[in-house]
């Protein structure tokens, strides 16, 4: 009989998971996860601290909730440990599971970083409910910690981490925060707020060794400074889970290659949510990974949509000072023009007075639906 399995209990799984079954209610459907398949909002693992949030109250639906609702047959703690196309099965260590269409919902994992030390290993990192209850245990009693890497998740702890009355220092070779996805001037007036709010900064230089030090850790940094604190935290990035897909000859770029219906290289499977590259870009977010689902429930169901997104800002969670980007397309010609008062910064990215991108920080994130229109207007308008 034809079934449907979804690989991966994520916000990208279960989202699809919905959107078919209000298309379909017929066909099997079985969900496999590494996981205990849980319903949670992973942006909340980023401001749970703040909110006082022990790692059970983050769970919204309990797996077999989720099943019930979906009518599906949840297969949880259960890794899928290799993908056979020619015979349309999954190995894993519970048996074999046979699909007509399957679909690749598997995340990414953190990178770590280069570390020696005896301490390296302790490093934590957080992208997974599993990965915030260890690091909600190990900050028990911890005053201090260290974060590697001042990006988007790294400065969303750092903001949780000091709203929940930690010293916090973050580390990362970049000249300022979220320096990839900034122009300067955002960063700068984010990172003077969040530094007046507390956190230390130690930007232009890496860890290069973790040492246990008593309870805690001596981090020292490639500029011969060494930190000492209680944990450390890393922060540095993630990369598309993609080891199942290429050991399956899927075509495999930085995250699995699909095209705008989400369909991989190889019949039948499709991808989607942060193991994803669709047209060459991976784009590890909650509002790419919806427009997805949505496409894809609808070619599942044998429809014809194909995959056009919408202007998708990205909200930095950082209450001190908050941030609302949307950076130009790679390679996009323009020139940044900035406006920065006390209480904000709005850079606008134009080519030829055409928007193309911007960046709101503080005050000035009230823009945002304003520019929001004017982008989305700008790309509906004939080239
Ligand atoms: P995941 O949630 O990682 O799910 C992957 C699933 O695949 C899991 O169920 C896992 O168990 C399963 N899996 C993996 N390998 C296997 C295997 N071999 N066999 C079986 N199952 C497997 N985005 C925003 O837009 N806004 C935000 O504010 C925001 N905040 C964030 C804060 C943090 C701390 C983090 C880490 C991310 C944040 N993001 C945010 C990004 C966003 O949360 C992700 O893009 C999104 O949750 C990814 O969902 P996913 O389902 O693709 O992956």
């Amino acid at each position: 009989m034809e079934s449907l399995v979804i690989v991966g209990t994520g916000l990208a799984g279960y989202t699809l998971a919905r959107a078919f079954r209000k298309l379909d209610r017929t066909t099997p459907l079985v969900l496999v996860t590494a996981d205990d398949g849980h319903f949670y909002s992973k942006p909340m693992l980023s401001n749970a601290l703040a909110r006082g949030k022990a790692p059970a109250e983050l769970v919204t639906t309990p797996g077999e909730l989720m099943a019930a609702e979906l009518d599906a047959t949840l297969m949880a703690r259960t890794p899928v440990e290799a993908i056979d196309t020619a015979t349309r099965r999954l190995h894993t260590a519970r048996g074999e599971i046979a699909y007509s269409r399957l679909v690749l919902a598997l995340g990414a994992r953190p990178i770590r970083p280069p570390l020696a030390g005896d301490g390296a290993e302790a490093v934590l990192a957080v992208n997974s409910l599993d990965d915030y209850a260890r690091f909600h245990a190990a900050l028990q009693g911890a005053a201090h910690v260290a974060i590697l890497g001042p990006g988007l998740i790294g400065c969303e702890f750092a903001n949780d981490l000091l709203a929940s009355g930690r010293r916090v220092t973050v580390i990362g070779p970049d000249r300022r925060p979220l320096g990839r996805l900034l122009p300067p001037a955002a960063g700068e007036a984010l990172q003077a707020t969040l530094g007046a709010a507390g956190v230390e900064w130690r930007l232009g230089t890496v860890a290069e060794r973790v040492e246990r030090e008593g309870a805690g850790y001596r981090v020292s940094l490639a500029d011969g400074s060494t930190i000492t604190v209680d944990r450390v935290l890393s922060a540095v990035g993630l990369q598309p889970e993609t080891g199942l897909a290429r050991a399956a000859g899927l075509a495999v770029n930085r995250g699995i290659r699909v095209d705008a219906a989400l369909s991989t290289s190889e019949t039948d499977v499709y991808a989607l949510g942060d193991c994803a590259e669709v047209d060459g870009q991976v784009r590890p977010y909650v509002l790419p990974l919806m427009e997805q689902a949505k496409v894809l429930a609808a070619v599942l169901a044998g429809g014809a949509e194909r995959l056009a997104y919408p202007v998708m800002p990205v909200v930095v969670k950082t209450p001190a000072h908050p941030v609302v980007v949307v950076p130009p397309a790679p390679g996009r010609a323009g020139t940044w023009s900035v406006a920065a008062g006390p209480d904000g910064v709005r850079a606008e990215f134009r080519d030829a007075g055409v928007l193309a991108g911007f960046a709101l920080t503080g005050a000035a994130t009230a823009a945002r639906q304003a520019l929001v229109k004017e982008l989305a207007a700008a790309a509906a308008a004939p080239a």
